[in-house]
């Protein structure tokens, strides 16, 4: 899978690295919180300042409201006082000048503790607080005031206004005071407590300005009365306004509390009473009457001031409570800020390690797929990654389908059902297709191998394994039972009158009764027993693991009686039968060749013993196998050392009685042996490649001979000249070089062609394409064609029509014979082969009355012991010319 294509090229993006967008994930919302969180910080720490300002302002207002009310309590002593030393005064007041008198003490007294609890007011004015400044200012001007009034040299007037300004200046920054209490920032609790307290100190504030105000204008003599009433009238106007106002305190409990103080007989009283005074003109009072109204504005001034403190105490401690709240909230939000901030830090890092991871891990496993490894694609992170990596993963396994179909199609593994799957997609589509397309051409050429094959290793008409493979199987079975130890047989089985069907039904009926015997031979044989064609009509069957001799006598019987039973073929009931050998290998040195040629030696003597029987290889068949081995090598040595003799027997012109020419026949002079006749070692040299060269010398020696009789004794111009026929094995005739070997012969002798005949049998006419072929050529050459023993084999005179042959040479046993017909069939060969324009001659004449028929019959020649046997050359030379003793 290295090579699943190109490799892609690496993406080099422009884009950031992924830690850059992490960081930014984690950053974003951090800095969202920090940011949010300072907001609400800095809001909730105003919130704690302004409340904690509010607290100092009402502290504040509160000293600075004490100080102003001390600065005009002491007012009071001091005008007592002013009274008191001046006689005048008291005579106009109707006091006695010794109850006066004795009032002084007690004025100095009173006159001395209000400027203590002054000075102790002004002095609990913190120096850092806003009203510092105002209350130094108000210390420094009542030292100059007080020195004044204990000179005694003073106006009333002027120390009551110069007293009045002190206490102006310090409302004002008591004002201001309460002004800061009540900015933005100051939590509405605190604000509305501050307000609480402006409203009480208004009041208390109003209130106390009535008694020194109602005072002086009880002492005023006169100039000061316009003014001083008219202040009166102010101050009480401005109490009145700052009394309405009470009602809008927001707090119940200085509610509640006001409710009681302005119900209270001393207030009512006091109220009533200044209410007479400053609006009805005020009228002058007895003395104890203006006494106990001083002694009940102290009390309702007293219990104002409680309520003040009250007032001041509640919103200092609301302010606190707010500080409090504000500065919880802020612990609060930082902590919940924080509380974000670890929460979206945790988030992001935990998303951005999971995103990061399963970015990782897929980035890694896409390098190995794209590195051509296919990995397993883990799904896993969030969803794009999850989609992305389900992406991969499909893809992988659409790799791994291709994969596995490659693999199958290398291993050839064609059958494998991974090669039907279909592939997904359009690169799928094309992949299985060219799969498809490499398996349906490799199965076409693996049908065609196994085609070839199968033609090269069986006959194509019967489908059995032929010759080349009946060897190698037998070669097979012999190594085979060599390891075992165990025996192998072989049967040949030569089918007997199969050339009858053949020649009297055509070759398509042959074919089926080839077929049809092939068929029934496998379905006799056992399983793992396999039945061959070896060509023509040969077949042979292989047994392995052979237990018994007998047991393939038995098999050999059974073949017979199927091949036996009739056959319909091609529209003919026809008959054929077998002869059967049987060879089994017995030690290591046999070879497939040696075992069948053993077989075939012993099918051979079962056709000989009559034909439909089974032969075994024995020790006689196993002798005579080695005795044609020996005789084989004798006939080569033979033909090397000049052993082999021609005979010549003539042939003669039956009308004319005279020698027309002659038929060469071989003899072999062999030592130790005296002369053996062509029967004895022909079928031998036919048996292999020796034929041919016996036949080449015969060839040579023949015409060579007539040349050399006509060099002795030249033909007159005209005459006509006899011939030479020299015999050519089938074999022979069927080799290549069979024309090549005649045309050396002749030119080597320098006989004419039209002198030479070539003698072949009939069933090399039948047989062989090739050697009619040859035959053809050698007709071109000049060279005459004589067909041998007519008559035995089964060739037709009708088939001779159209091929290459110029004369009919009839069997001996025809002319022997004195079976009824034979007579008449000789005759009709006769007329028959003279209508194709063929020359007869009759074989094996031995009695004059045969020669008599022969020319009754119009035959044309005649060989036979009659006329002459074969003869040495010399004689047979002579008799050139000479009339024939006809008996
Ligand atoms: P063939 O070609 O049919 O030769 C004729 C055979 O019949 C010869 O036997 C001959 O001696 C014999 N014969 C001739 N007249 C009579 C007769 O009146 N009565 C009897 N009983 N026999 C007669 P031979 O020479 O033994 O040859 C036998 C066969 O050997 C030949 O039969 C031929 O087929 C073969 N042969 C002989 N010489 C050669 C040869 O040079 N080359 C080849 N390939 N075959 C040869
Ligand atoms: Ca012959
Ligand atoms: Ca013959």
């Amino acid at each position: 899978m290295r090579n699943l294509g190109r490799r892609p090229a690496r993406q080099h993006g422009r884009g950031a690295p992924l830690w850059l967008y992490l960081t930014a994930l984690v950053l974003i919302p951090v800095l969202g919180v920090v940011v949010l969180t300072a907001v609400i910080a800095r809001s909730r720490t105003a919130e704690a300042a302004g409340a904690a300002r509010a607290e100092e302002a009402v502290r504040a207002v509160a000293q600075l409201d004490a100080a102003r009310s001390s600065v005009e309590h002491e007012i009071v002593p001091v005008l007592s006082l002013a009274v008191i030393e001046d006689p005048s005064a008291a005579v106009s007041l109707g006091i006695p000048s010794f109850l006066l008198a004795g009032q002084r003490d007690s004025a100095v007294a009173a006159a001395q503790e209000a400027r203590e609890t002054t000075d102790r007011a002004l002095a609990a004015v913190p120096s850092s607080s806003d009203g510092a400044a105002a209350a130094r200012h108000a210390a420094d001007r009542l030292t100059g005031l007080r020195a004044r009034t204990e000179s005694g040299a003073f106006r009333i007037e002027d120390v009551y206004v110069d007293y009045l300004e002190v206490s102006s200046a310090l409302l004002t920054a008591q004002r201001r005071a309460a002004a800061a209490a009540s900015s933005e920032e100051v939590p509405a609790t605190t604000l509305r407590a501050t307000r609480d307290v402006e409203i009480v100190a208004q009041l208390a504030q109003a209130a106390s300005r009535q008694m020194p105000l109602f005072l002086a204008g009880h002492f005023d003599a006169g100039e000061l009365s316009a003014g001083s009433r008219l202040a009166g009238q102010n101050a009480w106007l401005a109490y009145t306004d700052a009394r309405r106002q009470m009602d809008d305190l927001s707090q119940e409990s200085l509610r509640t509390a006001w409710l009681q103080l302005r119900t209270d007989p001393v207030t009512t009283r006091l109220d009533r009473l200044l209410s007479d005074q400053f609006e009805s003109g005020q009228a002058r009072l007895p003395l104890t009457q203006l006494v106990s109204t001083l002694l009940l504005g102290n009390e309702r001034d007293a219990r104002l001031a409680d309520l003040v403190v009250r007032a001041v105490d509640s919103a200092q401690a609301l302010a606190a409570a707010d500080r409090d709240l504000a500065n919880g909230r802020l612990t609060t939000t930082l902590q919940l800020g924080l509380g974000l901030l670890l929460a979206a830090l945790l988030g992001a890092l935990f998303l951005g390690r999971s995103v990061s991871r399963s970015l990782g891990l897929l980035a890694g496993q896409a390098t190995q797929i794209s590195e051509g490894s296919l990995v397993e694609v883990q799904v896993a992170g969030p969803r794009e990654v999850r989609t992305v990596s389900g992406a991969l993963g499909s893809a992988v396994a659409s790799l791994r389908r291709i994969q596995d179909q490659a693999q199958a199609v290398a291993r050839g593994d064609l059958a494998n059902t991974v090669l039907d799957q279909p592939l997904p997609g359009p690169l799928g589509e094309v992949v299985h297709a060219s799969v498809r397309e490499i398996v349906s051409s490799v199965r076409a050429r693996e049908e065609l191998q196994y085609a070839l094959a199968h033609q090269a290793t069986h006959d194509p008409l019967t489908e059995l394994p032929n010759r080349a493979q009946a060897l190698t199987l037998v070669t097979a079975a012999l190594h085979r039972a060599q390891r075992s130890g165990e025996m192998t047989g072989l049967l040949f089985v030569d089918l007997d009158g199969f050339k009858a069907v053949n020649d009297s039904h055509g070759h398509a009926c042959g074919d089926d009764v080839l077929r049809e015997v092939a068929r029934r031979m496998a379905a006799v044989v056992r399983p793992g027993d396999v039945v061959c064609r070896l060509g023509g009509d040969e077949f042979v069957v292989l047994v392995e693991r052979v237990r018994a001799e007998r047991d393939l006598q038995e098999l050999g019987e059974r073949l017979i009686a199927a091949v036996s039973e009739p056959i319909t073929a091609a529209g003919h009931h026809v008959r054929v039968g077998a002869s059967v050998g049987v060879a089994v290998s017995r030690d290591a040195g046999t070879d497939a060749d040696l075992l069948l040629a053993e077989a075939d030696t012993a099918a051979y003597r079962a056709k000989r013993r009559g034909r439909g029987r089974t032969e075994m290889f024995d020790e006689t068949l196993r002798l005579q196998l080695s005795e044609r081995a020996e005789l084989e090598a004798a006939i080569t040595a033979g033909l090397e050392n000049g052993e082999m003799e021609l005979r010549y027997q003539p042939v003669v012109d039956v009308g004319r009685s005279r020698v027309i020419g002659y038929e060469a026949l071989i003899r072999w002079n062999r030592p130790g042996h005296g002369m053996v006749p062509p029967d004895e070692f022909i079928p031998v040299a036919e048996g292999s490649r020796l034929i041919c060269d016996l036949d080449r010398w015969v060839l040579h020696q023949a015409t060579a001979q007539l040349a050399a009789w006509r060099a002795a004794e030249p033909p007159a111009p005209g005459e006509a000249e006899p011939t030479m026929a020299v015999n050519i094995s089938g074999r022979h005739l069927a080799d290549r070089r069979v024309v090549q070997d005649v045309a050396d012969a002749l030119v080597a002798s320098g006989l004419p062609a039209a002198l030479l005949i070539v003698e072949i049998t009939e069933t090399v006419l039948v047989s062989d394409p090739v050697a009619i072929t040859h035959l053809e050529a050698l007709r071109e050459m000049g060279v005459a064609i004589a067909i041998d023993d007519f008559g035995t084999g089964y060739t037709s005179i009708g088939q001779l029509r159209n091929m290459p042959v110029d004369t009919l040479k009839i069997d001996r046993s025809f002319i022997a014979s004195t079976e009824p017909g034979h007579r008449e069939l000789v005759a009709l060969i006769i007329r028959a082969a003279h209508t194709f324009g063929l020359t007869v001659v009759a074989e094996g004449v031995e009695e004059p009355a045969q020669l008599d028929r022969l020319r009754a019959d119009a035959c044309d020649q005649a060989q036979g012991y009659l006329l002459y046997r074969p003869m040495p050359a010399a004689d047979a030379g002579a008799l050139r010319r000479t009339a024939v003793p006809t008996g």
